[in-house]
């Protein structure tokens, strides 16, 4: 995976010079500018495969930067960088093509690890069995095993956890799960994903431990990488 290219559009110095240095020691080509226009014009220039775009930047609105990086590449991933209280921003990025964003102030592993998922999610095909951690599903038997012991999901319910997987570590919004899982033309409640999300999170979660799954209120979930 090394060599792939990462551009960050940050102004805070402090944040944009450690995430370039945490970059580069991982192995990524990082590139950082410091305005929106910069992004825009690297994003030309470089054709990063992943942009880290932080929301509030000194001469374009975050969000404007991602529709005109969308019009440059409309094929490159930008994942929004948002302080924490910018709940509605998150909403209307994920509208304006961001494919996931992480709060600030956020751990360089978390981020890290969004990064490796995101990056591995464009280049590799579907596989007959999947895994986080010691969660596998295998897609062609519809099995879940759970440290090394099968458990019972109900079809919809794998349906769900197997959605959630393939991209494990983003978030999946609420609507995709309701057209990708029930259907295009679902115009029930979407109060079946929430206790269906409930149901799966009984046969994975172990009690007095974080849920595996985490709600991002208002947006969708996502299954956390282990
Ligand atoms: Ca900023």
């Amino acid at each position: 995976m090394a060599g792939e290219r990462i551009l960050i559009v940050e102004d805070d110095e402090r944040i944009g010079s450690s995430l370039l240095r945490a970059l580069e020691g991982n192995g990524y080509d990082s590139h950082w500018e410091q305005t929106g226009a910069g992004g825009v014009a690297s994003v030309a220039n470089r054709r990063p495969d992943l942009v880290l775009l932080d929301l509030g930047l000194p001469d374009l609105d975050g969000l404007e930067v991602c529709r005109q990086i969308h019009q440059t590449d409309s094929s490159v991933d930008v994942v929004m960088l948002t302080a924490r209280d910018e709940e509605l921003d998150v909403v209307v990025g994920l509208d304006a093509g961001a494919i996931d964003y992480v709060t600030k102030p956020f751990k360089l592993a978390e981020l890290l690890a969004r990064i490796r998922a995101q990056l591995r999610r464009v280049e590799t095909a579907p596989d007959a069995r999947s895994s986080v951690g010691d969660l596998v599903i295998d897609h062609a038997a519809r099995r879940v095993e759970l440290a090394g012991v099968e458990v019972d999901f109900r079809p919809k319910e794998f349906d769900l956890l197997s959605r959630l997987m393939a991209e494990a570590g983003i978030v999946v919004t609420r609507e995709s799960l309701m057209s990708d899982v029930w259907d295009e033309y679902w115009f029930g409640s979407t109060k079946t994903l929430d206790f269906h999300i409930a149901a799966v999170r009984r046969k994975l979660d172990r009690p007095g431990e974080p849920s595996r799954i985490t709600t991002i209120r208002g947006v969708g979930y996502r299954l956390e990488l282990m």
